[in-house]
């Protein structure tokens, strides 16, 4: 049977609605979607990879389609070992579509069998975007709208 594995990477600093309706219309597509949290040292961080990964696999307890782990490395790498031949990634505008294409033609060139799925966000989630949300919370405002439930009773209790 062809299993169909899509990896959704990112930094998910953290992960919002707009992320998890990305991950919603994957499930429509994919026998699995990992998850995978870019490990990336160069970038400063609000959320470490612990908390990131405690407060994605919240959302997900009860979806067994739905994995979360974090990678360092090239994405196509991760993707070769994990058998996936899909990577998601979701797209609000040009500047998010400028930004990936070329990524995502370099990724198939280097591996021939792994393809980008372009997914569009819903016009409800066009604005939310992780770097304004770490704005607000680094300057104590509310954020809690843009995240999903499980993750702001983490934030919450933390
Ligand atoms: P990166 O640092 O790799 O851009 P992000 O955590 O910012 O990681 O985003 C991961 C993916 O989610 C990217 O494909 C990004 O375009 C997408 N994304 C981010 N915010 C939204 C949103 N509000 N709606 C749909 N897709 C989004």
């Amino acid at each position: 049977m062809n299993h169909k594995i899509a990896v959704f990477p990112g930094s998910f600093d953290p992960f919002t609605k707009g992320h998890l309706a990305i991950v919603l219309k994957a499930l429509n597509l994919f026998d699995g979607i990992i998850i995978a949290i870019g490990d990336n040292s160069s970038k400063t961080n609000l959320f470490s990879l612990t908390d990131r990964l405690k407060q994605i696999s919240s959302v997900f307890q009860n979806e067994p389609k739905v994995t979360i782990t974090s990678f360092t490395g090239l994405t196509v790498d991760f993707c070769r070992k994990n058998k996936a031949n899909f990577i998601v990634r979701g797209l609000r505008d040009n500047k998010d579509f400028e930004y990936e294409k070329s990524i995502a033609i370099m990724n198939n060139q280097v591996e021939g069998s792994i393809e980008t799925v372009f997914l569009m966000t819903d016009v409800k989630y066009l604005a939310i975007n992780s770097v304004i949300i770490r704005d607000i919370l680094k300057n104590g405002g509310n954020v809690s709208k843009f995240l999903p439930n499980e993750i702001n009773d983490l934030i919450a209790g933390a």
